[in-house]
């Protein structure tokens, strides 16, 4: 069954609409989405690193205490999925799938039992809009994707801030020498860490890349102040840097032990003058890849925020 049909009967089970191409996980198969009781629901599917999910869900009023909710659904046992993530005004449950989609009555049932658990520690929508609480506002709107009570007073607003917040963002003066001060501080100390971590379980840790950029990423970006094209440049040669120099250091210690000879400048010197032989015959090629990774990570991770909300009727035929 393809993921259209499948959804649809998902929505049929579930008291819901079916709607392709819309909803929040950007899938051309769309998700279910409608109201029951006041708690708005989305049921589509999804893909992360872990595989292939059926997401579920469930927007309620915006509450202060949201730990609640986690301990509500705790206490209701729900059998199937995890906890994929709760907020302030929703909550998401997942159920990994590998090869057949879990039966769509089952996956209503699953919906059924997620509402009346957070019924206990949340309240439902009353058809006035979520932002100011007084304006009516009935229908859903997707609110980039989320459907959600907003007045078009509301989301005139949403608007001008986010306009606002772009407007703000372009206007701050990047600080160049900060951001690669604290960009080289970032490698120096996480090409030390990913050494003697290296040396300490005597294992060169590879996934300790990305760590690396994603530490190098953060130093330039909190020194420059936003994102930019420097920061884009220094971070993948940082973080690669700082990964060799982890390198050397792990070698030097290595050597340290093995030859019994005290740590010397001549001796960190040799390393890395004979840094790529070394490496060549080591899983040093292994270590850049890894590092590379985890630059693009950060680069990825460190993209200039999105000031945007496109809002969307459901059921809209350019959806
Ligand atoms: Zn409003």
């Amino acid at each position: 069954m393809n993921e259209n049909d499948y959804l649809k009967q998902v929505a049929a089970q579930a008291g819901l609409q079916h709607y392709s191409n819309q909803g929040p996980w950007g899938r051309k198969s769309g998700s279910a989405i409608g109201e029951r009781d006041g708690y708005v629901t989305v049921i589509g599917t999804m893909r992360d690193r872990q595989g292939m999910k059926v997401a579920i869900l469930l927007r309620f009023k915006k509450m202060e205490q949201p730990e609640s909710v986690k301990t509500a659904l705790k206490s209701a046992g729900i059998k199937k999925g995890k906890l994929g993530a709760v907020g302030s005004d929703f909550v998401r449950w997942e159920w990994k799938y590998s090869f057949a989609k879990p039966k769509p009555e089952e996956v209503a049932k699953m919906t059924e039992d997620l509402r009346a658990a957070i019924k206990q520690a949340t309240m439902g929508f009353d058809g006035r809009c979520e932002q100011c609480t007084s304006t009516s506002a009935p229908s859903l709107t997707l609110m980039n994707g989320v459907p959600t009570h907003i007045c078009p007073g509301c989301q005139e607003k949403v608007r001008q801030d986010l306009n606002l917040a772009a407007v703000n963002y372009d206007a701050i003066t990047p600080n160049y020498p900060n951001g690669l001060v604290l960009g080289v501080i970032a490698a120096a100390v996480g090409g030390l860490a990913w050494g003697l971590v290296a040396y300490a379980i005597n294992y060169i840790f590879l996934y300790g890349a990305i760590l690396i950029g994603y530490l190098v990423a953060a130093g330039v970006l909190k020194g420059t102040g936003k994102v930019t094209r420097f920061g884009q440049i220094i971070i993948p040669i940082l973080t690669v840097a700082s990964v060799l120099f982890g390198d050397a250091i792990f070698y030097t210690l290595f050597i340290m032990k093995q030859e019994h000879v005290a740590f010397s400048g001549k001796l960190l010197n040799a390393v890395v003058v004979h840094l790529w032989e070394i490496e060549r015959e080591g899983n040093g090629v292994m270590s850049l890849l890894f590092a590379l990774v985890g630059a693009g990570y950060a680069i990825y991770s460190a993209r200039k925020p999105k000031f945007q909300a496109v809002f969307q009727p459901l059921g809209s035929p350019n959806a």
